[in-house]
């Protein structure tokens, strides 16, 4: 199961979410920062979610200025 992690708007924490894709959604909705107890997490995207490149893109690919990685397939930067 891939880790998703949030990162705390407001104070900067990360949290952790490990479950399925499916189950996100619904953890998303209770998530909230065990510091400062926001509810305000932006998902941060690791290389976890390189299998769902289809709704997801990694953090990483975005700041590619030459896609060498994905050698001539659909990606952001090179389409
Ligand atoms: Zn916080």
């Amino acid at each position: 199961m891939p880790i998703y992690k949030y990162k705390c708007a407001k104070c900067g924490n990360i949290e952790e979410l490990f479950c399925s894709y499916n189950q996100r959604k619904e953890k998303e909705k209770i998530l909230e920062c065990s510091k400062c107890n926001s509810v305000k997490l932006n998902p941060v995207f690791t290389k976890v979610l390189v299998s769902s490149k289809e709704r997801e893109i990694p953090e990483e690919h975005f700041n590619e200025d030459d896609c060498s990685s994905c050698s001539g397939s659909k990606c952001n930067t090179c389409y």
